[in-house]
Order: structure tokens, then sequence, then C-alpha cells
């Protein structure tokens, strides 16, 4: 979680799944889309909103909004994580949910897409809080998801602890209290969560920077890197680039950001984020905010933040050769325009951060096999993923001339519309 401007939202007044769809048929220009499934696919298939009670330390109760978006069932269940964040809406949880399809099918996995949240501040809350919360948004989705229909996973605020209570809960409604492990992915991993799990999103986010530096000549280990949003994707890319001794220059969370243009030691950022909440004040660092954060002198940008951070305000005065984006949704159109006459390389959300998903679908497959994997297997197995996927997207740009967003985006619609038509339509 990390700076929670967005100003494209406000000042356009374009919705984020406004966002979505219009990514949708550009790509969809771009492969000769029919009309009949593109109004298909630019819709979601089903969504759940619920208000729910809480019960919270003081006795008092409280009246939360939740929702659970399934996009798309053609190719599988429907995948995707949960938020808790005080910003959620129907419209954002759609977008997302619609993402996740097209993630999974760059990705080659046999889902669908689905996204959930709560509009709820959890850093506001206790821990019984919490708990009391989860347990009671997983009664009101309950009749959706499963591991055959949709499977929740963690995403911004959300984490093994909170999945570990929706497993419960789930399990207690559907399974008179016996764990069904693969109803919810990114669990600890004595519930039956998988290795490398809890760094997949930041390591695949890796394998792809990798890929992305090879082919256009960048050489990885002597750029200098910002990473915007120091959560569980951005600090453990930030620190996956440093311990391979590249230059991490800036980071940022929702309290601000830090520079050091000789590098920060980014283990004691952690340390020192975990005694002081933020990365801010960082010893040795110099203090910046959002904006001058995202328009530092540095080679390779990684938004791991939230939507619409890269605008056509900004990006304008981006430094950065290559822009990597392991927060789902954080450059609009109209900047990945710019971007790409700029000669700028994105490596859009559906490929960069592929890899949490792509393991979430090896914990799937672990839990419904009761057969567990070791930690060498898991990443080999992902680095194989994200290099082929990342070497299909660049193909496509190339064939198409267009930006790795559109080759990203052809590919998937491709795949799920090859898929729904296919199956065809009951009855
Ligand atoms: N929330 C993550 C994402 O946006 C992971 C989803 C999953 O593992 O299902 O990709």
């Amino acid at each position: 979680m990390a700076v929670v401007e967005s100003p494209t939202r406000d000042k356009h007044q374009q919705s984020l799944f406004d966002i979505a769809v219009e990514q949708f048929h550009i790509a969809a220009d771009v492969i000769g889309l029919d009309d009949d499934m593109r109004s298909m696919l630019s819709v979601c298939k089903r969504q759940l909103t619920a208000n729910f009670p809480v019960e919270m330390d003081d006795g008092s109760i409280r009246v939360f909004t939740g929702h659970r978006v399934q996009h798309n069932t053609a190719p599988g269940p429907a995948k995707g994580g949960i938020r808790f964040h005080q910003d959620v809406t129907i419209d954002e949880v759609k977008a997302l949910a619609m993402w996740m399809t097209w993630k999974c099918a760059v990705a080659g996995l046999p889902y669908g897409g689905g996204k959930g949240g709560v509009a709820v501040n959890p850093k506001l809350l206790s821990q019984g809080e919490v708990q009391n919360l989860t347990r009671r948004y997983t009664t009101e989705i309950e009749p959706i998801i499963g591991p055959q229909r949709d499977i929740p996973a963690p995403d911004v605020n959300t984490n093994p602890q909170i999945m570990a209570w929706i497993l419960d809960t789930y399990s207690t409604i559907a399974n008179r209290g016996v764990p069904v492990p693969a109803a919810v992915t990114g669990k600890p991993i004595l519930l039956g969560g998988s290795q490398g799990r809890a760094e997949a999103t930041g390591r695949g986010c890796v394998f792809v920077i990798e890929e992305a530096c090879k082919t256009h000549n960048i050489d990885l280990l002597k750029s200098r890197i910002v990473v915007q949003g120091f959560g569980n994707a951005g600090s453990t890319a930030a620190l996956i680039l440093h311990e391979m001794g590249c230059k991490i220059v800036g980071v940022s969370d929702s309290h601000g950001g830090i520079y050091n243009a000789d590098g920060l030691d980014i283990p004691a950022v952690m340390e020192h984020k975990k005694h002081n909440v933020s990365v801010v004040g960082f010893p040795g660092s110099e203090e910046v905010n959002n904006g001058q954060l995202l328009e530092l002198d540095c080679d390779i940008l990684i938004p791991a933040a939230l939507e619409g951070q890269l605008t056509e305000e900004n990006v304008p005065n981006i430094k950065a050769k290559l822009i990597a984006e392991a927060a789902n949704g954080p450059t609009t159109p109209e900047a990945d325009r710019i971007l790409y006459d700029r000669g700028i390389v994105v490596l859009p959300d559906i490929l960069a951060n592929a890899g949490g998903v792509t393991v979430s679908y090896f914990e799937w497959v672990q839990g419904m096999q009761s057969f567990y994997w070791t930690e060498e297997e898991v990443n080999s197995r992902l680095k194989r993923i994200m290099v082929d996927a990342f070497a299909a997207v660049n193909a496509t740009s190339n064939q198409y001339h267009v930006h790795m967003r559109t080759a990203a985006l052809a590919r998937a619609i491709q795949r799920v519309a090859d898929a729904t038509r296919m199956r065809g339509i009951y009855p």
C-alpha cells in the first residue's frame, strides 16, 4: 500500500472500469475482435455487494460494504485477490476483476478473473475487529466462492493471516470445518500455503525486468531503481534487486518517500519501517513527496502502490527508461501513449505482476493434490512462466507495432475469446 493520490481519475471523471474497458477496446481493435465478443467480454459476469454488520471491540456495531466480482469464468474458475482499503468501490473491483482475467490468460493459467474488496482502513482496526470483519465478509461471499468456482487471495492490505480466517470460515460453512485448502491461496504454509508465494509477485516482477533489460540492452546491475509502494510486492522486488547488486535510489509508502543517490540499504529500510510504521525518516535519506519520487533520475521505475499514478501530467517528466508495474492499473491510457512515443518501455501489470497469481495457481494445484513442492521447484516453474510470457508479449508487440500493454491484452483477449467461442452459449 502506498501513496493515495489519483489525479487522473478525479480530474477527468473517467472511472477505473472505464479505463479497463478503454484498454480492452484498443487491444480488441488490434486483433479485429467482433462486436458480439466485445459485448460479452467488456462486462463483468457476476457482481455481489453486501452491507454487513461487524461487532467492534467496544461492543458497538459498524456496517461495512464489501464486494466480490467475477469478470469471466470461461477458461476456469474466477481467481483474484481481496483488498481492504478505504477507497474500495464496486467500480474499482470490477476493473481489477477484468484485469485478473487478462493476467491469468497472459500467464496461461486455467482461470478466469475475479476480485473482492471491502471499504475499510484495516490499520485503524484491532486484530480482533479485522478478524470479525473478514469472517463476516467471507460468509457474505461464500455462496459464489469455492475451489472450483472462485478462489480468493491476498491483495492490498490483506495477508496470510486474513487468508487463514477466510479458509476457516469457508471450511466451517461449506465442509463442516474440515479444511478445504484449495478454497483460498496466499495462506500460511502451515495451512497448505505454498513455498515462495509471499515473495512471488516481487520475484516474478524481477524475472520480467531481467528479460526486458536483455531485450533492450539495459545493464540491470548498473541500474538505478525507484520503487513506489513498500508493501508486499514493492518491498520484495526492492529486496531481490538490492541483493542482486542494483542500486535502489528511492522508495515510498503511504506516508511519503525517501531518496539516496548512492543507493538505500533495503534490509535496513525494511527494519526501519517495521519499527517506525513508514520508510520516512530512514537515516541518511532525503525526504521526497510522491510527485518528486516518480520523477527522480533513475533507469527503472517500479510502481507498486495503487492505481492512477502515472498520468498525462507527470509522464512527460519521467526519467526512467523502463517501467515495471508491480501494482495493478498504475498507468492511464493517455500516459501509455505518451510513454510509448517517448520510447519508454512499460511492462504492464498483467505481465509484470502475474507472478503472484502464478504461484497462487501452484498453491491451488498443491492443495487439490495434497502434495507439496519445494521452494526451488516453485521458483523455477515461476521463472519459466514469466520468461515465456515476456517473450510472447514482446513478440506480439513487435508483430503489431503496439506497446507491451496492448500486446499483452491482445494475447489475453484472443485466448479468452477462443475459449468462450469453443464453449458456446448455454442454453
Ligand atoms: N492480488 C494479486 C493480484 O492482483 C494476486 C491474486 C491471486 O493470487 O489470485 O494479482
